[in-house]
């Protein structure tokens, strides 16, 4: 059996026993988290939230790439979010290679060269890095300066999340 249907299945006793049909579109607590895709991180259970509380916005390395940002504002303007955190954790794999040499392995490994992803968005800092993805969703001319835009890493041995001052 593929992974995929082997999760077809949970999915089957999930349904059975589901409950919450009823939930509104707009995310209960009015939150937008954008973190990584890592999948030692359960963004919901880390932080407390329920199905419906909050919106939580996943790429490689937590970046506030122009998709995630599209996100955000779909999500405050139209979905009502009013606080945004970004996080990011230790051991990410963003830490792991450089752009170019990513390019460069997959141009060799496909022969073909690609325009699109422009860049991965590779970091050497989690610090620094969580914080340009601060400055470019508050610096973005359609968030609104009042929101609040947070920044934490996530530790994936202690389960605890730091804040970084921005
Ligand atoms: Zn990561």
């Amino acid at each position: 059996m593929s992974i995929v249907d082997e999760t077809l299945k949970a999915n089957e006793t999930y349904a059975k026993n589901f409950t919450l049909g009823a939930l509104p579109m707009p995310p209960a607590r009015k939150l937008a988290i954008l973190a990584c895709m890592d999948a030692r991180l359960t963004v919901e259970q880390f932080l407390g939230l329920k199905t419906g509380e909050a919106h939580i916005i996943r790429n490689a390395g937590g970046i506030a790439t122009d998709d995630a940002v599209r996100s955000l504002i779909i999500s405050h303007y139209l979905l009502g979010t009013q606080e945004f955190a970004v996080i990011n954790h230790t051991d990410c794999g963003m830490l792991t290679f450089k752009d170019d040499e990513l390019a460069s392995k997959l141009r060799e490994k496909t022969g073909a060269a690609a325009v699109a992803p422009a860049r991965f968005f590779s970091f050497s800092s989690l610090e620094d890095n969580v914080r340009e993805q601060v400055q470019k969703i508050k610096s973005h001319p359609w968030i609104p300066r009042g929101i609040p835009v947070r920044a934490f890493i996530y530790d994936v041995k202690t389960g605890k999340l730091r804040e970084v001052s921005v």
